[in-house]
């Protein structure tokens, strides 16, 4: 047990005060249908009342362990698939490789759905739930929508996933699996939650308050110890706010003051905003006008906690940095080789930047270093694929296994070797293996090619003699050429 556990206190919750502006400050009575600023459009931060501190952080099952800074929900309304507590795990090798001091990789891939957003779902349908909410409809890019469904499906709330066209195919098929509705729209637009009925976006204040829990478990996971670096994907920039947040909450609760966390922000090249603010030395995040990028988590033009997360990163002394396609993939190959964790593109831009950081001695090799982690890359068969064509050389039965093309078994294997030259036996059996790992013995393969010429669609070409061996070539007839 990594927390410590409280002895004999009943655990008591944070209340909830209000909603504040995060970035005019403006505050509002708190209404869970109430998601940005009257006055401004920035992200709502929930304020809240802690009667607890961290050393009552109890037994209770998964996020709720953080429920003394979490806003109240009974315990009888708390829904839980066994969210958070995940693990940090110590990166030696890549540690090794890139000679970084320590590297710790906070691994939120191990989450119910396979993204830190659990943490979310879990504080918000709990919270809908006490306070009698039967539907729930949402606007989501991917993670947030399958989490949601999980989540709603435990607590027999039913769901409106609201999704765009680019989504990916792992996260489309989780949230149709747990049984949401699921509607494709070209574009989001604000809803108004009726009676019953609470709406959920990326950038809600309560989906936001749960995503501190993440490094508030890793102070605790490093022994009451902050790192000198924490990187984070940053897409609305919820979460780079919610981690200073936390650290906020550590220095008031746990008295960190004398430590400073360099908050680090990383967003998709093409879709950067919150980058070029900092860049740029704005005093505020600019819309980005035409986004080009395949990070669909990420593509987010106007990040509604952007300010938020800029501040956050320029008062902890921090960097906002980007990183293209080619660092991304470069850097799911490596976690994936080096430390065995599958993470998707949005949750390995961290990785990506910290790379290149470290070669630009931007950051110093003498720190300590937190990466988010934030999904699996179970969810996203398309970037699988294009991973898996880069590096191995089975691409042609990648091709036909992910539908790409229609050849369906050994014989027509055999046809499109030979529609792309003339072989003979031994080499059709070489190909098969090579491009399809498919292993059979070589009389099995003569067998096909009689089989292919009694058919009509293969012929003998020409036996020539190599090495004073005897080889009969093989070749397509038209019949065989139409087919393929
Ligand atoms: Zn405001």
């Amino acid at each position: 047990m990594l927390l410590h556990i409280g002895k004999d206190k009943a655990l008591k919750m944070a209340k909830v005060l209000y909603l504040k502006c995060t970035r005019c400050g403006a505050t509002y009575e708190f209404d869970i249908n109430l998601k940005l600023c009257k006055k401004c459009g920035s992200g709502l931060s929930i304020e809240l009342s802690y009667d607890s501190k961290f050393e009552q952080l109890n037994s209770q099952f998964g996020l709720w362990k953080f429920a003394p800074v979490l806003p109240e929900v009974k315990e009888k309304f708390r829904i839980s698939l066994g969210e958070g507590n995940t693990t940090l795990h110590r990166s030696k090798r890549i540690e090794k490789e890139l000679g970084i001091k320590e590297l710790f990789l906070k691994d939120e891939t191990i989450e119910p759905t396979g993204s830190y957003l659990d943490r979310s779902s879990a504080l918000f349908v709990s919270f809908a739930l006490a306070q009698g909410i039967r539907r729930i409809i949402t606007y989501s890019t991917g993670n947030l929508g399958a989490s949601l469904a999980a989540y709603s499906s435990k607590a027999g709330i039913s769901l409106q996933a609201y999704v765009k066209q680019g989504i990916d195919l792992g996260k489309l098929y989780q949230m149709i699996a747990y049984g949401a509705n699921v509607s494709v729209v070209e574009t989001f637009k604000e809803l108004k939650g009726k009676n019953g009925t609470a709406t959920v976006t990326e950038y809600d204040p309560l989906v936001n308050e749960a995503k501190k829990t993440i490094m508030e478990e890793v102070f605790f996971q490093l022994n009451s110890r902050l790192p000198d670096y924490v990187i984070v994907p940053m897409g609305e920039g919820g979460l780079a706010y919610a981690t200073y947040k936390a650290l906020d909450e550590l220095r008031i609760l746990e008295d960190t003051r004398d430590k400073k966390t360099r908050i680090v922000g990383v967003q998709p090249e093409g879709c950067e905003p919150i980058v070029k603010a900092y860049s740029r030395a704005l005093n505020s995040v600019e819309l980005e006008v035409s986004p080009k990028t395949r990070i669909f988590d990420l593509s987010v033009t106007n990040p509604k906690f952007g300010n938020a997360a800029l501040s956050a990163i320029r008062e902890t002394e921090g960097i906002a940095t980007s990183v293209n396609e080619e660092e991304i993939l470069d850097a799911i190959s490596l976690l994936a080789e080096k430390e065995g964790l599958l993470a998707e593109p949005a949750a390995s831009l961290t990785i990506a930047a910290l790379r290149k950081l470290i070669e630009q001695r931007e950051i110093s090799k003498e720190s300590t270093i937190v990466c988010f982690v934030t999904g699996s890359g179970l969810k996203d068969p398309r970037i699988l694929k294009e991973l898996a064509l880069r590096k191995s050389n089975l691409g042609e039965l990648i091709e036909e296994l992910s539908g790409g093309k229609m050849l369906n078994s050994t014989k027509m294997k055999i046809l499109k070797i030979l529609s792309e030259k003339d072989v003979y036996g031994y080499q059709i059996w070489k190909e098969l293996r090579e491009k399809y790992a498919l292993s059979i013995k070589i009389p099995t393969v003569y067998q096909h090619l009689f089989d292919l010429i009694n058919e009509g669609y293969v012929e003998k070409s020409v036996t020539l003699t190599t090495s004073g061996r005897k080889r009969t070539y093989y070749k397509l007839t038209d019949k065989g050429k139409a087919l393929i």
